[in-house]
């Protein structure tokens, strides 16, 4: 008896011993972790980004965005494999393509399925404290955060002035504007934290630049004076594309009033209103902002109000992040505080004529990603590696020395930034955009990118490729896909794309991906579950 007591004695204290010893290696492990704060806007182009350069750097610089790359990196050739906003996003999450999460779309898109493994999760569960602030947009309650509050109004698109969000679940109204309240929130978040021994991830998600571009009163009447540059592009003719880029609703015929700022008359009663705001959506519902002038002095005079709002709402996101650059450092934060700064997507900014997104080309699918990581990346890096938005979440779980599953497609890309270098790293990405005819008449297509051509096929009502050589052409404006010049690297470049959708597990026949374009499947934007 004696013995066996003391033998259970005996493990239990080794058995005590084990798992002091677990416990502290676990807090010491902690401790080491880096916090995290992932800023992710909607619709930002590198192109309205001064670190990036662009036709606005000079006039509308974003120095605060700039300074996490002077601190940091900045990652040239980062793309969107559906460049939409909620794919994107459910892409970001799950560092898997579409056709894996089940996200194909926006509208008649359904509902992000929440019961699958997100890199939020993943972070709670290895002893993060997480939260989510902003702009959410998947429809389904976010899963994986101690705390969220996100925009509920509009299908998730949430309002630019007073706001509604859900708060853990509750609904309420914020007075103010939206990039500042949500700032103004994940501080609060930050803050108020109660064990501040584990390290923490927020989500700090803006609704900006979003359509439809509604700046801060303060910044309504930045540019009132100036002609602002346009693009090079901007009078495409859409020669050798006339099927696809000639043939969408994203030009500048398509700014409706609300987007113009034109105020409705008194008279009209809330659906009139609605209506009367929505006129320019259609074909052939032209705004005209100044009945005196030719149509194509209105078609500036909408492009011009269109870039000061939209860059205006930028100086918001901004300023904002200053905010939080400010906090980290007050609060000796920023040591050990990584900042990413990113976009869903890329967007036109009167490049070949167009606002919005969706294409492949390059202004559409190039999403800024800009990180400081201090102590392991070093300042003003610059990568030039094809990443795209599927390896976001397998880099953060390795930035937080978490295994990534195997069901991750996409991969880490921390050594290319910390050493600069990764020899094994992929050539080439696979995009694929499903959503159609609504919004913006955008043919679905996918394709692939190298670091030097492009070659995409649309194939939904239209059976039509195009390819670019990106340094030759890096405005997209010659199709070649036709020239005999060119069909040795055409052959080539179509084995390497179809090894990708095999390698990716995309191998849909095209009846099959027509069916997604063509299914409700319900959630935020549907004919079945509007209210
Ligand atoms: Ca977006």
């Amino acid at each position: 008896m004696n013995l066996i007591i003391k033998i259970i004695i005996g493990l239990s204290i080794i058995g005590l011993y084990l798992k002091t010893d677990l416990k502290t290696t676990n807090n010491s492990k902690k401790k080491k972790k880096p916090n995290i704060i992932f800023i992710l806007s909607d619709d930002h182009t590198t192109n309205a980004i001064s670190a990036y350069g662009g036709l606005y750097k000079d006039i509308a610089p974003t120095p605060n965005i700039d300074k996490i790359a002077e601190e940091g990196a900045i990652l040239k050739n980062t793309f969107a494999t559906n460049s939409i906003c909620g794919p994107s996003r459910a892409s970001i999450l799950t560092g898997n393509y579409n056709h894996i999460n089940g996200y194909f779309k926006n509208y008649k898109g359904g509902e992000f399925d929440n019961s699958q493994w997100t890199f939020p999760q993943e972070l709670q569960k290895e002893g993060y404290n997480t939260a989510l602030v902003g702009k959410w947009h998947l429809a389904s309650e976010p899963v994986g955060f101690d705390y969220y509050k996100y925009h509920v109004s509009r299908g998730q698109q949430g309002f630019y002035w007073d706001p509604v969000y859900n708060d853990n679940g509750t609904e309420k109204k914020e007075l103010g504007y939206a990039t500042n309240l949500t700032t103004d929130f994940a501080l609060e978040w930050l803050n108020n934290r109660s064990d501040n021994d584990e390290p923490f991830c927020l989500l700090l998600q803006f609704k900006a630049p979003h359509r439809e571009w509604s700046p801060d009163k303060k910044y309504e009447e930045l540019w009132e004076n100036v002609e602002l540059p346009y693009p090079i592009t901007f009078n495409d003719d859409y020669a050798t594309r006339e099927l696809t880029a000639g043939n969408t609703e994203m030009t500048m015929d398509y700014f409706c009033r609300e987007d113009m700022k034109l105020i409705p008359p008194d008279s009209l009663n809330k659906n009139e209103t609605r209506k009367w705001l929505s006129y320019g959506f259609k074909r052939n519902e032209i705004v005209k902002l100044d009945e005196n002038v030719s149509s194509y002095e209105n078609k500036k005079l909408r492009f011009q109000k269109y870039i000061k709002d939209y860059l205006a709402t930028i100086k918001s996101v901004d300023d904002n992040i200053g905010k939080v650059l400010d906090y980290l450092n007050e609060k000796n934060l920023d040591k050990n505080t990584i900042v990413i700064y990113a976009s869903d997507q890329g967007f036109f900014i009167g490049e070949h004529g167009w606002f919005d997104k969706r294409f492949m080309y390059e202004e559409s699918i190039r999403m800024p990603f800009i990180i400081k990581y201090p102590g392991k990346i070093k300042p003003n890096t610059i990568n030039e590696d094809i990443i795209t938005n599927i390896d976001f979440a397998p880099t953060i779980l390795d930035i937080a020395g978490i295994n990534i599953p195997v069901s991750v497609q996409g991969n880490s890309f921390l050594n290319n930034l910390t050493e600069n270098k990764n020899e094994n790293w992929r050539q080439s990405m696979y995009y694929h955009y499903y959503e159609y005819p609504f919004y913006h008449h955008v043919q679905p297509h996918y394709g692939i990118r190298n670091k030097r051509y492009k070659l995409i096929h649309f194939y939904y009502d239209i059976d039509v490729w195009e390819l670019y050589d990106l340094q030759e052409d890096p405005n997209e404006l010659k199709n070649l896909f036709y020239s005999d010049d060119h069909q040795n690297i055409v052959k080539k470049l179509k084995t390497e794309l179809y090894n990708l959708k095999k390698e990716y597990g995309n191998e849909l026949s095209l009846a099959d991906m027509r069916r997604i374009s063509e299914t409700d499947f319900g959630g935020l934007e549907s004919n079945k579950s509007k209210k």
